[in-house]
């Protein structure tokens, strides 16, 4: 059966805004995008969008389905069961599909556990967004991510941990390029792995196909994961001229995740010591930094690090305000939770509204694209749809 949307304005998902167009929609997908005059004599089933913009669910390229934004994530995910963590695992993702996130990348869970929920999202058997997932992080010992990931150390055990990964079946390998916030007695600024471990974690991962993810925050860090030949760059904290320049020569995607630093900042009652002092001395220069690999013409891919404490799954849409707070207009930050994160996440089907793409949308009040709050605040969404039904919103309220 089809539905016409129509009398509101549609945003594209590759920066344009469109007026007068209707969105006809036939079996979970977009039937045609095209002017309200072509759709004369249509007699189906319509939703007025009328003082409403249709534009792409959002796709958030970094989350971690395990955790759930308490003041210290990783230890309540280790004091919980394998039970207790699938389950939490799958009411987060439903509560980002809720929040209007239609895909979404995990970045590092808890022993493949939340890969049953991906798959069971993306068969069908469960609702939620299209989901891809890292499996355990790729760290070194003492290294940033060692709570929950695959330690290992030299050449040889980082190549097998990333087979371990693809034998349990990830999607993409996340690999860690520098210390980072989270962990104590780790410096953001340090290079973690060797530029001969990056090149040949990431080696390996692309023999079998699979992009890379990497947690790279200071710049030595950075350059030898871009070097190494990585798909993204995330967070990317103190990325100087040198790393932007050889991010857009490589075509390396940056995946920012402001909304970490800001969440743990507005809560430095309720987070460690050791990770409020990390996160206040890194946030100006995290905010400048992806400026200027936007003002260079970058890739930028929206993450959020939902999950990371007062993060929270369904808030997603938080990260385009704190995108466009530091100067990216509010087209381009829409366009890198659309287009662009559909691209690094390899969805060729989602992300753009356009013929013979999966309907998944996000409906939201006014016009985005003068407003960002229609998107940053989920009071303002209308309606969720993925694969052409309406999602019920009321997932989001689930404790
Ligand atoms: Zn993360």
């Amino acid at each position: 059966m089809s539905i016409l949307y129509s009398g509101g304005l549609v945003f594209d998902g590759q920066g344009e805004i469109h007026e007068n167009h209707g969105v006809l929609v036939d079996e979970g997908r977009i039937e045609r995008f095209a002017s309200l005059g072509e759709f004369d004599g249509y007699r189906g089933e319509t939703v007025d969008t009328t003082g409403a913009t249709l534009l792409p669910g959002l796709i958030d390229c970094h989350v971690h389905l395990v955790m759930a934004g308490e003041g210290d994530p990783g230890a309540m995910v280790a004091k919980l069961t394998p039970g207790q963590i699938t389950m939490r695992a799958l009411k987060h993702a439903q509560q980002s599909l809720a929040g209007g996130v239609t895909a979404l990348r995990d970045c590092g869970g808890r022993d493949y556990l939340e890969f049953a929920v991906r798959d069971a999202c993306n068969r069908g058997q469960q609702l939620g967004p299209t989901i891809r997932a890292s499996g355990r992080i790729i760290c070194m010992t003492g290294g940033h991510g060692n709570h929950m990931g695959r330690v290992a150390d030299g050449i040889d055990d980082v190549v097998k941990a990333v087979r371990e990964q693809i034998h349990a079946g990830c999607d993409f390998v996340k690999i860690m390029a520098t210390g980072g916030v989270m962990t104590p007695g780790v410096d953001p600024e340090d290079a973690h792995y060797s530029a001969p471990e990056m090149a040949a974690g990431i080696g390996e991962a692309k023999r079998f196909h699979r992009p890379t993810a990497s947690h790279a925050q200071g710049a030595e860090g950075v350059l030898n994961a871009v070097r190494g030949g990585v798909t993204s760059i995330e967070h990317g904290i103190f990325i100087n001229e040198r790393c932007i320049a050889e991010m857009l020569e490589n075509g390396t995607y940056l995946v920012p995740t402001l909304a970490a630093i800001d969440n743990i900042i507005a809560r430095a009652d309720a987070v460690a010591d050791y990770v409020i002092e990390k996160a206040t001395r890194v946030s100006e220069i995290h905010k400048r930094s992806i400026k200027a690999f936007h003002d260079a013409g970058g890739l930028i891919a929206m993450g959020t690090d939902a999950g990371t404490p007062f993060n929270h799954h369904g808030q997603n849409g938080q990260e385009l305000a704190l995108m466009v707070a530091i100067g990216i207009p509010p087209k381009d930050a829409i366009k890198a939770a659309t287009a662009t994160a559909a691209d690094l996440m390899q969805l060729p089907a989602q992300g753009r509204i356009a013929q013979g793409k999966q309907a998944d949308f996000l409906i939201v009040d006014g016009d985005p694209t003068q407003d960002i709050a229609k998107i940053a605040e989920p009071v303002h969404h209308r309606a969720v749809i993925k694969n052409g039904l309406l999602v019920d919103r009321s997932l989001a309220r689930v404790n």
